[in-house]
């Protein structure tokens, strides 16, 4: 029993377990790779708007230091734990080290509903966490991330908590943040270009038109839109089905997006968008399209519904959306449909968080046009990696994908000894 025990660390193992087996991966090795090197809980008291004092819990797991200061996002969520966390922050140092970028990975965040704060209750919870995580974090240690449930304003803060304490403009402390106050061109979107970049490798491998293509994306946040946009009025995709948590929109005849964004804009979700038949949103993933992009929550895809999917390509944008039993029922349809996993498909948004850190630390900005380009060159070498791997050795691409991943770190940690 150890503080990450719950269902979703048990995933994050289970699927490392897989690739430590394929790998043949020392048992003296296994236990070091998986546990992460630190991890901080802290409570957080903070007045709300009617009088009360609230108290959240945060937490920031730190899973490697081996090959540089660990990096990843930041999520307010209400049942955010520790497990989920640790879960996720295994998932960045895979994902970091097939992008080759020099970080372990790391996760944190809060236990709260976002949409339930006040503005103001919004930037005291982010100010709080910050001040409790100024001791664990370092532009050297650990960089934090934008992630489900926060923005480019709560990066504002967490900089700003942390620039205040040491008196000076730090902002190679955080990444995601507003291009005003030191962020990278292209940062926002980059997830969800990264994203659709890989579906059009795809499509060209399985020599897919695309526009003869339709496409459902689950999610429509910083990502699901993003990715939405760009496979409609970037690579010619007819969208057919959107979705948020509070309604999943299905139009064979093709979802206007931008009157979508626009919508949630204006009303915050998509509750009243008319344009298209409101489905079951359990339903949703199963109708029939091309590209299935899943950019919300994990497990969503399980031994219930993988082996219904009438995709052919499944682009996981989201963290995790694939349960282990899930991959089993996929492997077995490897011919039919082609699976973009997470690690590389969502792996845009760090790249370019990268890109930001390099900046920041070298007080030099980029033109959105360079980070673009690089963004896409670094994912064009991890797609074909990918595929080569797969292809020669007859594996799923998730065991390709992360195979290469943990194999990177363990090389680096058998060179430089148990420390780190
Ligand atoms: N939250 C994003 C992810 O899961 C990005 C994290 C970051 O930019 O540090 O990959």
């Amino acid at each position: 029993m150890t503080i990450y025990d719950d269902e979703i660390f048990k995933m994050a193992c289970d699927q490392f377990l897989v690739i430590a087996d394929y790998l043949s991966i020392d048992k003296n090795d296994r236990e070091r790779l998986i546990y992460p090197k630190r991890a901080i809980a802290v409570t957080l008291p903070v007045h709300m708007d009617d009088g009360s004092t609230k108290t959240f819990q945060g937490y920031r797991v730190q899973h490697h230091l081996t090959l540089g200061p660990t990096k990843g996002g930041t999520r307010f969520a209400p049942n955010l734990s520790m497990g989920e966390t640790a879960a996720l922050a295994m998932w960045m140092s895979w994902k970091c080290a097939l992008a080759n970028l020099p970080y372990g990975g790391a996760k944190g965040g809060v236990a709260c509903d976002p949409s339930k704060l006040s503005r103001n209750e919004l930037e005291a919870v982010s100010h709080r966490y910050m001040q409790e995580m100024i001791s664990f974090v370092g532009p050297h240690t650990d960089v934090m991330g934008p992630d489900m449930g926060t923005n480019e304003q709560v990066m504002a803060w967490f900089m700003d908590t942390y620039s205040v304490y040491h008196g000076y403009a730090v902002n190679e402390i955080v990444t995601g943040k507003p291009v005003a106050i030191g962020g990278t061109e292209g940062r926002r979107e980059s997830t969800g270009r990264g994203v659709v970049y890989l579906v059009e490798r795809a499509m060209d491998i399985l020599k897919m038109d695309p526009e003869k293509c339709t496409a459902i994306v689950q999610g429509f946040g910083n990502v699901g839109s993003v990715a939405a946009l760009s496979l409609a009025y970037k690579s010619g995709v007819k969208v057919i089905g959107i979705s948020d948590a509070y309604a999943a929109i299905y139009n064979p005849k093709g979802i206007d997006v931008q009157a979508a964004e626009q919508h949630v804009l204006k009303k915050g979700n998509l509750r009243a968008f008319s344009q298209g038949e409101h489905v079951d949103p359990n339903e949703f993933l199963t109708l029939p399209c091309d590209i299935l992009v899943p950019a919300a929550v994990d497990r969503v895809i399980t031994s219930k519904n993988a082996g219904q999917l009438k995709c052919r390509i499944l682009a996981e944008a989201a963290n995790g959306p694939t349960t282990p039993e899930a991959d089993l029922l996929l492997e077995k349809r490897w011919d039919e449909l082609f699976v973009i996993p997470d690690i590389l498909c969502n792996a845009g948004g760090v790249i370019v968080s990268y890109f930001e850190w390099v900046q920041g630390l070298q007080a030099f900005l980029w033109s959105e046009t360079e980070v673009t380009d690089k963004l896409f060159r670094i994912l064009e070498h991890s797609f074909a990696q990918v595929i080569r791997r797969a292809k020669s050795h007859k594996i799923a691409h998730r065991t390709a994908a992360m195979a290469i991943g943990v194999e990177r770190v363990l090389r680096a940690k058998k060179m430089r000894g148990l420390f780190p």
